[in-house]
């Protein structure tokens, strides 16, 4: 690095949002101008602050949420300090001084400290259980307490309060939110929006106190309980401060620098010393200080033109705010306080909780809240910070842009379109319009590269859809629609669904389609089957399949063929059957003048040609005979194919039929992403083609080898060992693991093959192999939800309510109960 040391050296004090973005700013404009070094008082690299929510909420992980890993720092030449605090500048000397005693000279100072939580200064304040919500931290704490279970109040129905409350309550614990004003984010929202966000809060579980006064934290050596200025006692066992934050000027005001609410700075970001500079939450410009992200990407930029002496100058921001809250939208900007002149454009819509109101005053856009439908908000925050007219608007404008602006048959991309270069797309990365557009020309044509490009819908996803507009409007068809969506109903991907489904906790297709703004009314057939297993996977015992959403096939519990017949498979457990069975297989083939019998490559025997009104009949034979449904045409557990195994063959090694037998007994009935087959092969000359097959067995002298990922179909592919096993225990209990992983994680259509391909094997063994505690929990997991999975569906349809659906529309004829027996 020594062709750095002659480089004038600025030294940040700061490794949070701002300090980090400025330095940003500053490469981008020119990256040889500083020798850059960079204090953090916390011990990570630069993440994402606003993504703390969403890791809390189990949403994201903390490597999901980092900015500027490592190499960004070595690759720039930047000397990260991190996990040292400074702990004085002297301005005289131009040095800083750390914790650790280190102590560097500066020639440029940039200050960007951020915010200290405000604690309220009641009795126990201090007690352990305590916390705020600021850092990563503090989000780790709440894990910990999350992790034992138990009450928990926030105090401070705020953004931060309700994001708080929201990722406790997903960890399980039973959450009391305390608000000192009569509507949560009061701030933020109108009484009627305040009032919509606590019901949807509440039908979560939360309860949500207004007018509640702290009084005090009770105690001993932990928190135990929150007193209320009216007498009442809320039992905590943690308690989280989300009351508001103060800038972090201590530093500033020990070096004599001009301080107010925060410290001063001019329109460059310079403070009353022209060597320091400061950005972010610590500043105060023209008498404000700002506690959201939007203002401070502004103030970077124009500080780092200031460094490049090309200065612009920093105008002040208008502000507008999301809440993080999965599943509830809510937007807001500006002022909607009323007053003298201002007049409201109210829309409401009960049944859809939708709310939207504007204010405006001289014919100007001066605040908005949206709740429940927030696709306009940037248009609306456009308009207000450009201050335009909206006279001719006026009529219209509470319905949004599309209608506004085209009188209702508008084409929805037009509004996007009409945006102007500098509307803000993504918030949490402040990136504009402009910047989206220009990362496009620069050759991103998906939405990931998009995200790659500039960061744009690369955190929270609310601004995924406008980014997707943009592609759509800027590319034409020549927009590449990435692997990330699940089909045309919705802009979310399998695995985001899957996510958002045990996160929310939603429990119906419906539900799903409502909270994830599923673009069509029912969804297609693409997503309705994959909701449903999904649902089925996440909610075992407790999820109503929904028939409608499944495949003609599983409907029928047969397999419809090219004349319109069906064929019919019964179980026949690791290939062995016995004259009872056989038997009435063949009374079934006579009785029902079925063409053909044919044993399949999976060990059985199909029987085709069975008319659709005959299903249950057929099914009631077999099931009186002791078989049911082989799942011939599920997207679950076929066939167990074996050998025949140490019992009569010379080579085998292991009784490899028992152990098929046993694993199609203890798999059947188990609902998957694709068709599943499993083989057990009694010795290495592998008879049962244990190798092709989504799970297979290889016997050997010493035990067993476990193999996955096989597949015969068009695409042959051979397995993978996964490991091998000494028991036959641990066979089944590796497979159980190994199947559970399959069910949680693979996309549904997606076979073990492809699957293994896209996540590695390397994974699958760091999941069950090395990890014996995942192992464990996923193999307990599974055998609970075959608990409720092992009913035939054969057995269920001849004796339930559905078995008329099999009837000839036209000639109607009930079954006799004679035949059922
Ligand atoms: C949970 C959460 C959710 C949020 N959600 C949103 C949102 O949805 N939208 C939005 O716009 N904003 C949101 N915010 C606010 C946003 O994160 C802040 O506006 C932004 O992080 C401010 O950036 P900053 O660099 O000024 O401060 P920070 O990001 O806090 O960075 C300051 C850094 O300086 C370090 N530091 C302080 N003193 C010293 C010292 N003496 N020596 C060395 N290092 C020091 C601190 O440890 C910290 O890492 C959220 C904040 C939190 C905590
Ligand atoms: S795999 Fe081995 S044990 Fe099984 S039938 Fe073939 S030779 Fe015999």
């Amino acid at each position: 690095m020594t062709h750095h040391i002659n480089r004038p050296h600025l030294v940040v004090i700061g490794n949070g949002m701002a300090g980090c973005r400025a330095v940003e700013e500053l490469l981008a404009r020119d990256p040889n101008r500083y020798r850059v070094t960079i204090f953090g008082a916390e011990p990570h690299v630069n993440y994402n602050r606003i993504m703390l929510s969403p890791v809390l909420a189990g949403e994201k992980t903390f490597d999901e949420i980092v900015i500027n890993p490592r190499d960004w720092y070595d690759g720039n030449g930047i000397e990260l300090v991190p996990g040292d605090s400074v702990t004085g500048i002297d301005r005289a000397a131009q040095t800083v001084t750390a914790a650790s005693g280190r102590t560097v000279r500066y020639d440029k100072l940039l200050i960007a400290t951020g915010s200290d939580p405000f604690i309220i200064p009641v009795p126990g304040k201090d007690l352990p259980g305590v916390i705020s919500f600021r850092d990563m931290k503090d989000v780790d704490a709440m894990l910990e307490a999350a992790d034992k279970g138990g009450d928990a109040v926030v105090i401070g129905g705020g953004l931060l309060g309700l994001e708080a409350a929201h990722g406790l309550t997903l960890r399980g614990m039973k959450v009391t939110v305390l608000h000192l004003m009569p509507t949560l984010m009061e701030r933020q929202l109108d009484e009627a929006a305040g009032w919509l966000l606590k019901s949807e809060l509440e039908s979560r579980g939360q309860t949500i106190l207004t007018g509640a006064d702290t009084a005090e934290i009770l105690g001993t050596d932990h928190v135990e309980g929150v007193k209320l200025k009216d007498g009442r006692v809320i039992p905590a066992s943690l308690v989280v401060m989300a009351v508001g934050i103060r800038p972090s000027t201590a530093l500033a005001r020990e070096a004599g620098l001009a301080v107010g609410r925060g410290i001063h700075v001019d329109d460059h970001m310079i403070t009353s010393d022209p060597d320091v500079l400061a950005v972010g939450e610590c500043v105060e410009h023209d008498g404000n200080v700002y506690g959201l992200v939007a203002p401070l990407w502004e103030m970077c930029r124009a500080l780092a033109d200031g460094l490049v002496e090309a200065p612009t100058g920093y105008r002040g921001s208008v502000t507008s705010t999301k809440l993080k809250v999965s599943g509830i939208d809510l937007f807001s900007a500006g002022d909607f306080s009323g007053g003298d002149g201002a007049e409201d454009i109210v829309l409401r819509d009960a049944s859809r909780g939708i709310y939207k109101r504007v204010v405006v005053k001289d014919d100007r856009i001066v605040g908005a809240v949206l709740y429940g439908d927030t696709a306009d908000g940037s248009w609306y925050f456009d308009l207000l910070k450009k201050q335009e007219d909206i006279s001719d608007l006026r009529d219209l404008l509470i319905f949004g842009q599309a209608f506004a602006q085209g009188g209702g048959q508008a084409d929805p991309k037009a509004a996007v379109a009409a945006l102007s270069d500098d509307a803000e797309i993504c918030g949490c990365n402040g990136v504009s319009k402009g910047e989206v557009v220009a990362c496009i020309a620069k050759g991103a044509a998906s939405l990931d590269a998009v995200r790659t490009g500039c960061k744009a819908s690369a955190s929270c996803g609310s601004c995924t859809g406008l980014v997707e507009t943009l592609l759509a409007v800027t590319l034409g068809d020549a927009v590449q629609s990435g692997p990330k969506t699940m089909c045309k109903c919705t802009s979310f991907g399998h695995d985001d669904v899957r996510r958002e489904i045990v996160v929310q906790g939603m429990r119906s297709i419906p539900e799903v389609m409502q909270k994830l703004h599923w673009s069509t009314p029912d969804g297609c057939s693409s997503c309705r089957p994959a909701l449903n297993y999904y649902l089925l996977c996440a909610l075992p015992g407790d999820y109503q399949d929904d028939q409608q959403s499944r495949f003609v096939n599983e409907r029928m519990h047969a397999n419809i063929q090219k004349d319109g017949t069906y064929s019919v498979v019964p179980r026949m457990w690791g290939g062995i059957t016995s004259p009872r069975e056989l038997r009435a297989i063949a009374d079934v083939v006579e009785k029902y003048d079925a063409p053909m019998v044919k044993v399949t490559g999976g060990q059985r025997l199909d029987i085709f040609g069975i008319r659709k009104e005959d299903l249950p009949a057929v099914w009631a034979d077999l099931n009186a005979a002791g078989m049911v449904s082989g799942h011939a045409y599920g997207k679950a557990l076929r066939t167990v194919k074996t050998c025949v195994g140490s019992e009569w063959c010379r080579f085998g090694t292991q009784d490899s039929t028992g152990l098929g037998v046993k694993l199609e007994r203890g798999f059947w009935g188990s609902w998957m992403p694709h068709k599943f087959k499993m083989a057990v092969s009694g010795c290495p000359r592998n008879c049962a083609e244990a190798t092709i097959k989504d799970f297979g067995v290889v016997c050997v002298d010493s035990g067993y080898e476990l193999h996955v990922g096989g597949n015969g179909g068009i695409h042959v592919r051979a397995t993978d060992l996964l490991v091998k096993v000494a028991t036959e225990d641990e066979a089944m209990h590796y497979a159980a693991a190994f199947v559970q992983l399959y069910r949680e994680e693979a996309r549904y259509l997606e076979r073990t093959a492809p699957w293994i391909e896209r996540v590695g094997l390397q994974y699958l063994k760091d999941r069950i192999v090395e990890d014996e505690v995942a192992r464990d929990t996923l193999a307990a997991r599974f055998w609970y939800s075959q608990t409720f999975s092992q009913d035939d569906p054969w057995a269920e349809r001849v004796a339930g309510d559905a078995r008329e659906q099999h009837a000839h529309m036209a000639a109607f004829t009930p079954i006799r109960t004679e035949e059922l027996a």
